[in-house]
């Protein structure tokens, strides 16, 4: 039996994997930590709160106090709590520093403490930095161009330092671009949706080239619950598999689910660090059992759906729509 922490579990990617958490018969207990920054939303947890198994704490992971009071007694840790946003990192480069660098430590630092049995640090593929060609196996060299990515290859080193010098059994993930319900609004996918079916126009940076591999989050959660059970401490798993899509053919995708047409694109010039394809070699976890179940056609129609039934959450905040037109 187990019992496991888990820290950002009001966001995106972390309710998907308590909702998953809750339903396995060996997990008695989910506690979840979560600051509810703009990108959190209780909301998210109401399925897995009503099971009676996950118990709610509202707080910071920096707060060394809070977390050393609430962590122990848990044999398996799961750490997505983050700045994770691209945009908002390079407007309050500070912010990402902060959370992502200082937070993953504070918690590491509990959990070495509680003697916790299994630690799962979650990241991202953009720590290796753009890729023209090839993947990224976990060996290859970190090459983060923007704050957030570099924030998060921080955390990672060091969580790979908390196990090689204190013997936490740590693991990492990095997945791609995921997708799905719950989504924050000023995530990609969510903001041309909001933008589409508000009728207004979109904002394509540099004729839309750039390559992401869209992943649906509960693949990624099923891939995370399988390092988690079966990951060996001191591992990187990539977590990839999902569909190679340039931002245009997304872009296509999502007009067509709105019924829009290409007249609601407007075109921009290109930022910089945009970069223009990442790519992973995810053999290891799929080494682990792991194979991605949900095919993009559908996935995508599914989310769509989900938005379409709470437009509420697609409401953007007075920053997020300032984030939009700042891409115009
Ligand atoms: P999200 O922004 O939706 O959720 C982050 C959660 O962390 C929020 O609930 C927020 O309130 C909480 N949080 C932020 N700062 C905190 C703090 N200091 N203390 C406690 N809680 C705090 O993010 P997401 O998309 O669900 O991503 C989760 C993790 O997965 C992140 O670590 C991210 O880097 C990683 N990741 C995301 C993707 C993706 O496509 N979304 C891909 C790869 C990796």
């Amino acid at each position: 039996m187990h019992t496991v922490f888990v820290t950002g579990g009001a966001g995106f990617i972390g309710s998907h994997l308590v909702d998953r958490l809750v339903g396995c018969d060996d997990i008695t207990q989910v506690t979840v930590l979560d600051a509810l920054t703009y990108a959190g939303d209780r909301r998210n947890l109401a399925d897995a709160e009503a099971s009676g198994k996950v118990r709610f704490v509202h707080g910071d992971i920096r707060d060394h106090d809070l977390v050393s009071a609430v962590l122990p007694g848990h044999d398996w840790v799961v750490h997505l709590a983050a700045e994770s946003h691209v945009d908002r990192s390079l407007i309050d480069v500070g912010q990402s520093v902060h959370t992502n660098v200082m937070g993953t430590q504070a918690l590491l630092d509990v959990a070495m403490r509680a003697g916790v049995a299994k630690l799962v640090h979650v990241s991202t593929d953009e720590v290796y930095g753009p890729l023209p060609t090839g993947c990224a196996t976990e060996a290859s060299p970190l090459r983060p161009t923007v704050p957030y990515a570099a924030s998060k290859a921080c955390s990672d080193l060091l969580a790979t330092s908390y196990y090689v010098s204190c013997g936490v059994p740590v693991c990492i993930t990095r997945s791609s671009n995921n997708y799905g319900p719950r989504q924050h609004p000023e995530k990609l996918i969510p903001r041309f949706l909001g933008l589409l079916l508000a009728g207004q126009q979109i904002t394509v940076h540099g004729r839309g080239r750039h390559v992401r591999n869209w992943l649906h989050v509960e693949d990624n959660c099923r891939a995370i619950e399988q390092v988690l059970r079966a990951g060996v401490p001191g591992e990187t798993y990539n977590i990839g598999g999902g569909t190679d899509l340039t931002t245009i053919e997304l872009t296509m995708l999502l007009l067509e689910a709105t019924g829009r047409d290409a007249d609601a694109i407007a075109y921009v010039p290109d930022r910089p660090a945009n970069d223009v394809r990442y790519s992973t070699d995810w053999s290891k976890i799929a080494a682990l059992g792991f194979t991605p179940r949900r095919e993009l056609p559908a996935g995508l129609a599914d989310t769509v759906a989900w938005y379409r039934r709470h437009p509420e959450r697609l409401a953007l905040s007075a920053l997020g729509a300032g984030l939009e037109a700042m891409s115009a």
